[in-house]
C-alpha cells in the first residue's frame, strides 16, 4: 500500500469504528432511558457481538499493520493524521508491552474488586474491600513498569487521563489551592451573612422541570436537531458523533436546582462534543481533548456562567413563571441561594467552592499509596483526618467516606485530579475571553453566542488534535496558572459572604 492508499484505509477504518461505537452507545443509552425491561438480555447479546468486532477493529492484526506502516512514514503525514495514528496506535503499543496473562488477570481483578466494592459500600464494610486496594495499586505499578519504565508510576497513571500532566504541576496546583482556599472556606463557615436556601425547598412538579430543561437547552444554544435529553438515575452526556449527542438528567421534586444545574453541566459537555470541526467527524479526534478539558467546559457553563449574577438575572423570570413559590423572591436573593457553600461529605454533591477539597484529599491519598507511604489499612483514618483538616468535618462512616466513589475499585488511579483541573482551567479561560469584552453584559441579555464563539474558536473545533496541555496553553496564551481560579473563587465568595 502506498501512503495515499494507507490514508484511505485509515479513514475507512475510523468510520467503521465510529459506526460500531455509535451502535453500541445507542443500545446502552436506550437501555438506561427507554428500553422495556424484558430487553436486557437481547441488548446484552447484541452489545457483546458489536463490542467484539469493535475490539478487533482497534487491536486486530490488520489494524496493527496499517498503523505501523503509517507510523513508519510519519514525517509525511499532516498534523491531524499524525495525531490520529499516534492516538490509535498508543493503546496498541502499550498492550504489546504487557504480558497477556497479566493483562487478563488484571481485568479479572478489576471485575471482582468492583463487585466487592458495591457490597462493601452498601454494608459499610471497608475491611472486605481493603485487600483489593493494595492489589490494584501493586498491579497498576507493575503495568506502569512494563509500559513506561522510565516514568514514575503515579505520573504514568495521571498521563493516562491527562496527557502531559506531571506530578510537579499537580503538586503546585493543589498547594496553591490548599494555601489560599482552606482559610477562605473557614471564613465562609464563620460568616454571619449566609444565604437563605430555604426558598429553594418547595415542591417542583417534574413536568414543570421538564419545561425548564428545554428552556435551558435553548438558552445554551444546543442544536435540538442533533441533541436530545432523557432521564436517568445519574445524569450523563454521550456524544456518539458530533452529529448525535444525548444528555440526561435526574429530577427531584423537592430540589429543582439539582436538575437545573445537571442540565447546564451536561449541556456544556454536549455543546463541546457537537462543536468539533466537521472534518474530524467519525475520527478518533472527535470526542474532546481530555477528561479535564471536558470538565472545564461543563463546569464553566454550570458554575462560572450558570451561577453568575447575569445568568440568574436572565433565567429568573422563567423560574418565577414555572414555580409560583419563587414569585416574591428577588434576583439577588435567588443568586445568593444558588451559590450557598458549606463543607460536606459527598464529592458529587459538593458546591463550587468546596468541590476541589474532595479532589485534593483523593490526590494526596493516591500519591501516598503509590509512594508506599500508606497502605489500605491506613486509608480510612487518613481520609477522615484530611476531611477534618481541609473541610473541618467529621466523617461518620466509611460509606460516606473512603467507600463513596467507584474510581479506585475500578483501578482508576490518577483520574480524580482531572475534575479539579477542569474547574481551574475554566477560570483562566474566563479571564482570557473576558479580556476584550464584557461577556456577562451579553449573557444578561440572553446572548451566549460570544461565549460559544470564543470556545468554538479556541477549544471545541480542535477535538483531540492537541494534547490538553498544548490546547490549554494556546487558549490561555500562557501556561496554566492556578491563581486565576483562586482569585475567581476568592472574589466571588468574599462578596457573597461579606468577608
Ligand atoms: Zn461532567
Amino acid at each position: 500500500m502506498n501512503l495515499q492508499e494507507s490514508l484511505t484505509a485509515l479513514d475507512a477504518l475510523q468510520r467503521k469504528m465510529a459506526t460500531y461505537n455509535h451502535a453500541i452507545g445507542l443500545i446502552y443509552y436506550d437501555g438506561v432511558t427507554a428500553a422495556p425491561s424484558g430487553t436486557a438480555q437481547n441488548r446484552g447479546e447484541s452489545m457483546a457481538v458489536l463490542s467484539e468486532v469493535s475490539y478487533e477493529l482497534s487491536t486486530g492484526k490488520d489494524t496493527e499493520a496499517l498503523l505501523d506502516a503509517l507510523w513508519a512514514q510519519k514525517d509525511a503525514l499532516d498534523e491531524p493524521h499524525l495525531r490520529m495514528v499516534y492516538l490509535l496506535r498508543k493503546s496498541l503499543v502499550e498492550l504489546r508491552k504487557i504480558p497477556m496473562d497479566e493483562y487478563t488477570a488484571y481485568q479479572r481483578l478489576v471485575n471482582e474488586s468492583e463487585d466487592v466494592w458495591h457490597r462493601a459500600k452498601n454494608e459499610n464494610d471497608y475491611a472486605s474491600f481493603a485487600p483489593y486496594i493494595d492489589q490494584l495499586v501493586a498491579a497498576n505499578k507493575h503495568m506502569a513498569a512494563y509500559v513506561s519504565p522510565e516514568k514514575d508510576p503515579y505520573e504514568y497513571l495521571l498521563n493516562n487521563y491527562e496527557e502531559g500532566l506531571t506530578r510537579e504541576t499537580c503538586d503546585a496546583f493543589f498547594a496553591t489551592l490548599r494555601e489560599n482556599l482552606v482559610p477562605l472556606v473557614q471564613k465562609v463557615c464563620a460568616s454571619e451573612n449566609k444565604p437563605d436556601t430555604s426558598l429553594l425547598q418547595f415542591h417542583a412538579p417534574i413536568e414543570k422541570q421538564r419545561v425548564l430543561s428545554d428552556y435551558l437547552m435553548d438558552v445554551l444554544g444546543m442544536d435540538r436537531a442533533h441533541c436530545t435529553i432523557a432521564e436517568t438515575e445519574h445524569p450523563f452526556t454521550t456524544g456518539f458523533t458530533k452529529y448525535d449527542c444525548r444528555i440526561t438528567t435526574h429530577y427531584y421534586e423537592d430540589n429543582m436546582a439539582s436538575s437545573m444545574y445537571s442540565v447546564i453541566h451536561e449541556g456544556g459537555h454536549g455543546i463541546y462534543d457537537m462543536g468539533v470541526k466537521d472534518e474530524f467527524a467519525y475520527t478518533c479526534l472527535e470526542n474532546g481533548a481530555s477528561m479535564a478539558v471536558h470538565e472545564s467546559q461543563s463546569r464553566f457553563f454550570e458554575n462560572i456562567i450558570g451561577r453568575s449574577r447575569a445568568f440568574v438575572h436572565l433565567i429568573a423570570p422563567k423560574l418565577r413563571e414555572l414555580f409560583p413559590e419563587l414569585q416574591s423572591i428577588d434576583d439577588e436573593t435567588l443568586y445568593r441561594a444558588l451559590n450557598e457553600s458549606h463543607p460536606s461529605l459527598i464529592r458529587t454533591e459538593a458546591d463550587e467552592l468546596t468541590y476541589c477539597f474532595h479532589i485534593m484529599v483523593r490526590y494526596e491519598l493516591e500519591k501516598a499509596l503509590f509512594d508506599g507511604k500508606i497502605t489500605s489499612a491506613d486509608l480510612p483514618g487518613e481520609w477522615n483526618r484530611l476531611y477534618k483538616e481541609y473541610l473541618g468535618i467529621d466523617v461518620p462512616s466509611d460509606r460516606e467516606g473512603v467507600l463513596q466513589d467507584s474510581h479506585w475499585a475500578g483501578g482508576m488511579f490518577g483520574y480524580f485530579p482531572s475534575y479539579a483541573l477542569g474547574s481551574a482551567y475554566g477560570a483562566q479561560l474566563l479571564n482570557q475571553m473576558n479580556a476584550n469584552s464584557d461577556l456577562f453584559a451579553e449573557i444578561e441579555k440572553g446572548n451566549l453566542e460570544p461565549v460559544r464563539e470564543w470556545l468554538r474558536e479556541h477549544i471545541w473545533q480542535y477535538g483531540s488534535l492537541y494534547t490538553p496541555t498544548v490546547l490549554m496553553e494556546k487558549a490561555f496564551g500562557a501556561p496554566f496558572d492556578a491563581s486565576y481560579y483562586v482569585r475567581y473563587l476568592t472574589d466571588k465568595f468574599t462578596e457573597i459572604y461579606s468577608l
